[in-house]
């Protein structure tokens, strides 16, 4: 026995694994949208939890040699019938499998809905990116890829970035990957840097795409983006990106935050400078000629356009009365729960539901995997032409089914993606 035991703060409890708002939000939103298109209750049934989960615990070794953290890590895979599932890896500190099932479903309405090959999957572990060197990053990914090797491959499972992850990390993942089959398998990881079969603009597609969508928004709106002011939440390459792609279709940024708070000026941020700020110091801190303001106080700022692209749960029954956007563009996964929802449509705020919004990520992961596996290449022009299509008409399905059906975008958008699935699902029958 050690002298001393150390409290294991990362205690695991089954019960805590999944009791999740996010999972609870998720399953909520779906049974909303199954009784209002009168799903058949065995398939519902069938869809409410993930088919695969697997928790792995492992040991992480600190860059001070005799430190060992145990770290917990988990793979989802929610729906297994409609191809390979797809979906990314988050590196959080709050990180459950409540959590990552939750990201899962909507993985599954994300990929329907935009009509990609894919069932739903998530991954991530539960541990704070931000406090580890490179070299533990490292070696965190690379373990966590050998727990969950048997679950991922190209055929089977597709990971991708997702909050606290990156190029990098996923260029770690492909070489552990291949380094186990004894060749190179880029076509198991997307969003890797292009030089290892990434595909031209998948890292900016999840911010670019939000903007695409914006503008489909603005248009039926009858709004003028260059009249149009945006506040966006978050400032990592969801935010970041849109923030970019809003200011070049000449809309006023006038506020982002990220994890160190808010800054704000009414007559305008320049992006750029901001995204040279963070390339050196991280956060959007001591950022010069400007207000600080704090991460609730920006939501509730007046603006056309605001764009959640940080964390779930962050418009609330106790906000959404008091936001006065007319667009609301989630670039973030879970940005609303359903209190909120309600009082939005009361409010007459056109939401861009998340599903849609954040979709240029996958569609345009579902390029490289495409690319990757035939050994092709597309040019930047493709990737953006391709991708600005199908999010298009993704948009237009989803505004006709909310209009003609008389229900809000979101639902529309869920109805959208389940019903494909649903489909599938009957088509492929039980078995045995
Ligand atoms: P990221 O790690 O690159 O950036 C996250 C940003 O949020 C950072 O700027 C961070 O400082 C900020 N942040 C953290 N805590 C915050 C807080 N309390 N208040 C305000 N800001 C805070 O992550 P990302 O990839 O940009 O993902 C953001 C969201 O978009 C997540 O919900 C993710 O699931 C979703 N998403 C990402 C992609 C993708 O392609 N990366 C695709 C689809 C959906």
């Amino acid at each position: 026995m050690p002298a001393e035991i150390r409290p294991f703060e990362q205690s695991f409890n089954v019960e805590a694994e999944w009791d999740s708002p996010m999972f609870g939000l998720a399953q909520q939103q779906f049974t909303g949208a199954a009784k209002m298109m009168g799903l058949d209750e065995n398939i519902y049934e069938r869809l409410l939890f993930p088919q695969r989960t697997q928790i792995v615990s492992f040991p992480c070794r600190r860059d001070a040699y005799g430190e060992v953290e145990t770290l917990f890590g988990y793979r989802v895979q929610h729906v297994l019938t409609m191809g390979p599932t797809k979906g990314g890896i988050r590196y959080h500190q709050d990180v459950n499998l409540g959590e990552v099932s939750a990201l899962a479903m909507w993985m599954t309405w994300k990929c329907s809905l935009m009509r990609l090959p894919f069932g739903g999957a998530k991954g991530g572990v539960r541990i704070d990116p931000t406090q580890l060197s490179r070299a533990e990053l490292q070696r965190l990914t690379r373990r966590y890829t050998m727990e969950i090797i048997d679950t991922i491959g190209p055929d089977r499972d597709i990971p991708a970035p997702d909050m606290g992850t990156n190029e990098q990390v996923m260029a770690w993942i492909m070489d552990t990957y291949s380094q186990q089959v004894g060749y190179a398998v880029p076509e198991v990881v997307t969003g890797k840097p292009t030089v290892l079969g990434g595909s031209h603009g998948r890292a900016e597609a999840t911010g670019r795409g939000l903007c695409y969508l914006i503008g489909e928004a603005a248009d039926h709106l009858g709004l003028e983006l260059e009249r149009c002011t945006a506040v966006v939440q978050g400032f990592g390459n969801v935010g970041s990106n849109a923030a970019r792609f809003l200011s070049e279709r000449g809309v006023r940024v006038i506020a982002v935050s990220d994890v160190s708070g808010g800054i704000y000026n009414q007559r305008g941020l320049s992006v750029g400078s901001l995204l040279d700020h963070v390339r050196e110091h991280r956060t959007l801190e001591n950022f010069p000629d400007c207000e600080r303001i704090s991460n609730d106080e920006l939501l509730e700022l007046e603006c056309d356009i605001l764009a959640p692209a940080a964390l779930q749960n962050q418009i609330t029954g106790e906000n959404a009365g008091r936001i006065k956007c007319q667009i609301l563009a989630e670039g973030a996964n879970g940005p609303t729960t359903l209190e909120a929802d309600a009082i939005l449509d009361g409010n007459g705020v056109f939401v861009i539901p998340d599903i849609l919004g954040n979709a240029g990520g996958v569609t345009a992961s579902y390029f490289e995997w495409v690319q990757d596996t035939q050994s092709i290449s597309w040019g930047i022009e493709e990737v953006n032409g391709r991708l600005r299509t199908l999010l298009v008409e993704a948009f237009k399905r989803t505004l006709q089914r909310s209009t003609s059906s008389g229900i809000n975008m979101r639902s529309a958008a869920l109805i959208e993606g389940i019903e494909r699935v649903a489909q599938a699902k009957l088509l492929r029958g039980v078995f045995p």
